[in-house]
């Protein structure tokens, strides 16, 4: 290749970056209503107390039953002072990784045939960005995140598109805010926004990767004040003590489990034997 074509060549593949790198424009020009949000279990990293809503995302929304191939579009939200590097999106992608090879590992344990497509730097139609004015701090801020959501899942993120393309059978999105916060899921119940999403904050492991991921697909919180009775949920602590809805802090994703109540809720399995003892456990 001679250094005209060299430089050429460069400047095409500079301006492809951009197009891919730059921010969304942010306007809030409609209102949409809050989709419900399942949150992280409580860690080290949050001492933020929120009141959790019990629903179920089994088989509705854009990520309806845990199987085959599975798409994730990454949106990382800059606000003010915080800006995201190619660096640290980087580092996030290879945890990401991590919690999909988990995933897809724990789905073979259940005869289940589950692939992630999520590498941007293969694709760069998966990346995206947005930016926004709000602070981290501000009380509005997760409706602030569920409108400009909104109005990018309607110009820069086609979920239906992304569908066909890759032959999926379910796609969601990953929000990266690169400030503390305690991760959640924006899981559809049959009412408002139906592409569903996660929202991952700044140092989440891969193991709360993975526990959002899942509750997508109908997985539920096990953890005490949550989503169910003391009762069942003492009796899920005694028997499930490392599963990933009850605890994301075993060092390694690889250290948890997914039960058979949990494989039972994102639908690996027709039954659990638990939900015998709590009908409130039922998927
Ligand atoms: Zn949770």
């Amino acid at each position: 290749m001679n250094n005209r074509l060299k430089k050429f060549s460069v400047v095409l593949i500079i301006i492809y970056l951009f197009i891919n790198y730059t921010a969304c424009v942010n306007t809030y020009s409609s209102y949409v209503n809050l989709t419900k949000a399942t949150y992280a279990p409580p860690g080290e990293n949050n001492s933020a107390s929120y009141v959790n809503k019990p629903s179920s995302s089994y088989n509705l929304g854009s990520a309806k039953i845990f199987a085959g191939k599975n798409v994730i579009i990454s949106l990382f939200v800059d606000t003010p002072g915080k800006r995201w590097t190619y660096k640290r999106r980087q580092e996030e992608l290879k945890k990401l990784s991590r919690a999909c090879d988990y995933l897809t590992n724990k789905g073979s344990e259940y005869s289940q045939d589950i692939e992630f497509v999520y590498d941007w730097n293969t694709d760069f139609s998966l990346l995206k960005s947005s930016n926004m004015k709000l602070a981290a701090d501000n009380t509005g801020f997760e409706d602030e995140l569920d409108k400009e959501f909104d109005i990018l899942t309607k110009s820069k993120i086609d979920y239906d598109a992304l569908l066909r393309r890759y032959s999926a059978d379910n796609i969601f999105t990953i929000i990266f805010l690169d400030f503390d916060g305690r991760s959640y899921a924006i899981c559809y119940d049959g009412e408002d926004n139906p592409k569903e999403s996660v929202v991952i904050f700044k140092d989440t492991n891969e193991a709360t990767y993975a526990h959002e991921i899942l509750h997508l697909y109908g997985a539920h919180d096990y953890y005490s004040g949550a989503e169910y009775s003391n009762d069942a949920t003492r009796e899920l602590k005694k028997r499930f003590p490392k599963d990933i809805m009850l605890t994301t802090f075993l060092g390694n994703v690889k250290n948890n489990t997914i039960s058979d109540l949990t494989a039972y809720h994102i639908g690996w399995t027709d039954s659990a034997e638990i939900v015998t003892r709590f009908d409130e456990l039922r998927r």
